[in-house]
C-alpha cells in the first residue's frame, strides 16, 4: 500500500487515516514507513524492537530500557493485552511540539502530560520531561486495555495504580472509596478524582477482586444492567477516540 494515500496532514503532523489500515505485513511495513516519514519531518530519532517503535527528539537519551521495564510490569496485570494494540507506537516530543500535538488531537489546549490516541494508528504521545516514565506507564496502560471496553473510572483507576502499585497505600475500604467516586459523578475526573479511582483500584487489587471486575466489561459495549453500575461515574469530558 502506498502511503501517500494511506496519510494525511493536519498542522503540520502526519496522521495515519483509520479506513487504510491493511492486515499483516503490509501494516508492519506501513507503520514503519509512517513513524520514518513522522519522525523525519521533525528531525527526531527512531529505536525499534518487537513491541515498540519510539520517536524522541535525536541527541536525547535512549528509552527503550525504560518502556520494555514499563512494560515487563503492566503484563501482570489482569487482562493487559499488549498484543491488542499491535507494535506500541510512541511519540515523545519536546514541550512546544506536544503542546501543538495536543491541541491538534484534542482541539484545545488542556493541561496534559500523555494520552493515548485510539484512531488511526494507535499511538502514544509523551511530553518530554523529567516525569516521562511515569506519563508512559500511564498512557501504555491505556494502550493495553483498549481491547475491554473500561468505563472511565476503571481506566484512569488502573493507568493511576499502575504507575507506582507498590507505593500506593489506599486510603479507605473498596466501598468508601465507591462512594466517594459516585459523589463526584457530575464533574469531570481531575487529578484528584483519579487519585480516588486509583485507590479504589489498589484496594480491589488488594482483596483480589480486580480480576473479577475487570472481567465484566468485555467488548462490545457492555450491557444496560453493567452500565448503570458504572455511568454515573463514567463521566469525562474527553473525546471518545482518545484518552489522558
Ligand atoms: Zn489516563
Amino acid at each position: 500500500m502506498e502511503l501517500r494515500s494511506s496519510v494525511y496532514r493536519r498542522n503540520g503532523f502526519l496522521f495515519l487515516r483509520s479506513k487504510a489500515l491493511p492486515g499483516g505485513s503490509q501494516y508492519s511495513r506501513l507503520e514503519k514507513d509512517f513513524v520514518r516519514a513522522f519522525a523525519g519531518e521533525l528531525n527526531y530519532q527512531i529505536e525499534v524492537s518487537s513491541q515498540f517503535l519510539i520517536v524522541s527528539p535525536r541527541g536525547s537519551m535512549k528509552r527503550m530500557a525504560a518502556a520494555e521495564r514499563a512494560l515487563g510490569k503492566l503484563e501482570k496485570l489482569p487482562y493487559f493485552s499488549s498484543r491488542a494494540a499491535g507494535r506500541f507506537v510512541i511519540y515523545i516530543l519536546a514541550p512546544p511540539m506536544f503542546q501543538r500535538y495536543v491541541r491538534t488531537v484534542a482541539g484545545s489546549s488542556i493541561q496534559l502530560s500523555g494520552l493515548y490516541v485510539e484512531k488511526g494508528m494507535g499511538h502514544l504521545i509523551i511530553r518530554a520531561a523529567r516525569s516521562w516514565q511515569k506519563t508512559l506507564t500511564h498512557e501504555l496502560t491505556h494502550a493495553g486495555y483498549q481491547h475491554l471496553a473500561l468505563p472511565v473510572w476503571l481506566g484512569e483507576g488502573l493507568a493511576s495504580y499502575a504507575e507506582e502499585p507498590s507505593r500506593r497505600r489506599t486510603r479507605g475500604s473498596a466501598a468508601e472509596l465507591t462512594r466517594r467516586l459516585m459523589a463526584m459523578e457530575k464533574g469531570p475526573l481531575d487529578r484528584f478524582d483519579l487519585q480516588i479511582a486509583g485507590d479504589l483500584v489498589a484496594s480491589l487489587a488488594r482483596d483480589s477482586l480486580l480480576r473479577a471486575v475487570i472481567s465484566r466489561f468485555k467488548k462490545p459495549v457492555p450491557g444496560p444492567e453493567v452500565r448503570r453500575l458504572t455511568a454515573q461515574i463514567a463521566t469525562l469530558p474527553f473525546s471518545s477516540k482518545w484518552s489522558g
